[in-house]
Parts: structure tokens; C-alpha cells; sequence
């Protein structure tokens, strides 16, 4: 069959009404609950199962599973991955509406963690759940909606260990507003922690002051060139942010302890040993001796670097194309180079991988996705998989 055959049958098996109704169903689980993720695999397990596909939930931790499905192909290829977390982001306040009711509203769709990446799970799942009535595809095609990225990615990690695939194709639906994104920087998640002695300020000057020593840390940091071989793809990186600063307990007493926690989304090279180090002389070359200091990296996510090239970027620009009427580009700019993925774990596995979904990096009130996007995704997705591996 011709390629623009294959697009257009691939298009026309996914239905826009129900990968809205998936959207909404996965958003309207409590939004700000990571144990949310139980709910969520219900309902994709739920949806998957009316459709044929083989699909499981199995917990990684009690109450947070991962969803594992398979639409077995005809081996003319090695297997697809279709890769989403069930976890939610950061939410800010401010809402107009209430975010686990989703609502549509001049051709979007607003709802709880849509962007990041609700939306994307569910465009990916309306792919798989179309496949069967589809046809046999060229090779299987897996879905690996996983528990907890937000701090480790343990649940991509775990459903890649246990069970597979270590060759064939990724695609990480985090939201790249539809570009096909092929790096992104990794994270290293670091603690300060001052420690020093209280005093009313009637007798501050024989107390150790901790809050001072912080601030200086926090001036001297942020202006840090962290030592490194640039990235070509990754240019805006190394890129840190301080987000927190605890210190003290009362106005009139002198800050015993203070705590610093900050990120810095770091590029291929850079290792946690040295990084460390490396904020520690910051620490001991601005804090007095009689400071104690503690630095900690107390998180970590991997760079990704994919492919830049090859039949995977091909086959989702081809079904783009022709499907939203639009080239997607191959582009790393900022915002999406300075996210985590759990593309990295896909590479990392073996997978040719890119980054490609619905939605734009960006955690606002009232966030939201085009629907003929959100629909358009998940027809891409089928079509993907439709070409991957099809004789030409
Ligand atoms: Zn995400």
C-alpha cells in the first residue's frame, strides 16, 4: 500500500470525540494526587481491554503501577514504543475553573496536567486502542504509560528493564507542541544545608548565623559558569535555578540552620561527583569556618541525546504532513532543552528515540492543547506505526 494510503487509513481509524473523552477522563482524576496514577491506569486499562488489546497493570509500588500494552505486528520490524508518565507536574494556582472538571472552549481543551502530559497519554492510548481494527502493522507497537517520572523516572525505567524492548523505536510523548525534539539536558537536584547557633538578638554576637552565609551562597551560585564541554544541541546548558531557601525561626532570633535546594540541568560530561565539589568550594569560599556545610545531590535525571536522523523522524514527519497539513521541525530550543525525559531511558535501552507530543512546555492556570493537535497526535501515532517497517 503507498504511504499517503497508509496515513490516510491510520487517520481516519482514530476518532477526535474519543481521544477528547480519553483526555477528559484521565484529567478528571484528582490532579494534584500522585496516587492519582492508580485511577488513571483504570481507565486506560479499561479502554484498552474493550478494544482486544493485551493489556496490564503492574504496580511498581503499592498503588502506583505502571500500564503496559502490546499490539502484537507481523516482525517485519522491531517494536514501537509509545511512552507517557500518568504522573502529574507542578501546579500552579489560579484557575478559573475547576481543573479536574476539563472544558472545552474555541477549538481547546483545558483540564489538570493536560499539557504534562495527560493529553499525550491519552493520544497515545487512542492510537493503540484504534490498532486492532486497524489492521497488522508492520511490527508491535507498545505502550508503556508509566508511574512516578517526577523525581526519578522509576517507572519508565522499570517497565524498560522488565519487560523490554531493547531494540526498535521510542517515542516519548512529552509535550513538544508537536517539534520533534532530539536532545534534552539531564538535572542534578542539590541540596545546601548550613548549620550554625542560635541567639536572641540581645546576645547575636555569640551566635553562628546561618541565613547571611545563604544568601551569599545563593549570590555566588547563580553567577557560577559550572565547568563543562558545550553541547552542541544543548546551547542554552548548563542552566541552574535556586528555588528554595529555608532559614531561621523567629524575626528576633539568629538563624541556626539554613537549607538551600536548587537544580542545574547539566549536559553529557558533567558528572555528580564533580558538580558536588564544585558547589561545595562555592559553599566553603563564602560561608565563615565556624558555618558547618553539607551539599548533597539528592536527584538525578540523565541527558537524552537521540537520533537526529533516520526513519523515525521520517515517518512522523510524512504523517504530520499530511495529516495536520504541517512540517515538524527537529528542534532542541529552549524550553524542551532544558526538560527532563524519559527518553533518555529509551535510548538507553536501545531505542532509536525522539520527543513528540501535544502541548506546549508551559505550566500556567488553566492550561490547555488544540484538539485537532490533541487528535492529530494520536493519529501521527497510529501512522508511525502504520510506516515503521511497511514495504515501500
Ligand atoms: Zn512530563
Amino acid at each position: 500500500m503507498r504511504m499517503t494510503d497508509l496515513i490516510e487509513r491510520a487517520s481516519n481509524a482514530v476518532d477526535t470525540r474519543r481521544v477528547v473523552d480519553l483526555t477528559r477522563a484521565l484529567c478528571g482524576v484528582r490532579w494534584d494526587d500522585p496516587q492519582a496514577e492508580g485511577p488513571r491506569a483504570e481507565i486506560i486499562a479499561g479502554a484498552l481491554e474493550q478494544a482486544g488489546v493485551d493489556v496490564h497493570i503492574a504496580d511498581v509500588v503499592e498503588g502506583r503501577p505502571n500500564v503496559i500494552a502490546r499490539v502484537p505486528g507481523e516482525g517485519k520490524r522491531p517494536p514501537l514504543v509509545l511512552q507517557g508518565h500518568i504522573d502529574a507536574g507542578i501546579y500552579p494556582s489560579g484557575w478559573t475553573r475547576d481543573p479536574d472538571d476539563p472544558w472545552e472552549d474555541g477549538g481547546k481543551l483545558y483540564g489538570g496536567g493536560i499539557t504534562d502530559m495527560l493529553g499525550g497519554v491519552a493520544a497515545m492510548v487512542a492510537a493503540v486502542e484504534a490498532a486492532p481494527a486497524f489492521g497488522p502493522l508492520p511490527g508491535d507497537l507498545l505502550l508503556h504509560a508509566t508511574m512516578y517520572h517526577n523525581g526519578s523516572g522509576l517507572g519508565a525505567k522499570y517497565a524498560l528493564k522488565t519487560e523490554g524492548p531493547s531494540e526498535g523505536y521510542g517515542i516519548c510523548g512529552e509535550p513538544s507542541d508537536l517539534d520533534i525534539h532530539t536532545a534534552n539536558g539531564g538535572a542534578f537536584k542539590f541540596e545546601i544545608r548550613l548549620t550554625g547557633t542560635s541567639q536572641h538578638v540581645s546576645r547575636m554576637e555569640s551566635a553562628v548565623d546561618t541565613l547571611g552565609p545563604a544568601v551569599a551562597v545563593y549570590d555566588k551560585l547563580v553567577d557560577h559558569r559550572f565547568a563543562h564541554e558545550a553541547e552542541a544541541r544543548l546551547p542554552d546548558l548548563p542552566r541552574l535555578l535556586i528555588g528554595e531557601l529555608h532559614a531561621g525561626e523567629a524575626p528576633a532570633a539568629v538563624a541556626e540552620s539554613a537549607t538551600i535546594r536548587g537544580d542545574l540541568r547539566y549536559v553529557p560530561g558533567m558528572n555528580r561527583s564533580e558538580v558536588r565539589q564544585e558547589i561545595l568550594d562555592i559553599v566553603e569560599s563564602v560561608t565563615p569556618d565556624d558555618v558547618g556545610r553539607r551539599v548533597r545531590i539528592i536527584g538525578l535525571h540523565q541527558p537524552f541525546l537521540g537520533a537526529t536522523a533516520g526513519p523515525l523522524i521520517d515517518a512522523i514527519t510524512s504523517a504530520q504532513t499530511r495529516i495536520l497539513g504541517s512540517v515538524p521541525r527537529v528542534t532542541n530550543e529552549l524550553p524542551g532543552q532544558s526538560f527532563v525525559t524519559d527518553a533518555a531511558d529509551l535510548v538507553a535501552a536501545g531505542l532509536e528515540t525522539v520527543v513528540y507530543g501535544v502541548g506546549s512546555w508551559y505550566y500556567a492556570p488553566d492550561e490547555w492543547v488544540y484538539i485537532d493537535h490533541l487528535a492529530g497526535s494520536a493519529r501521527v501515532y497510529l501512522a508511525v506505526a502504520a510506516l515503521l517497517g511497511a514495504d515501500s
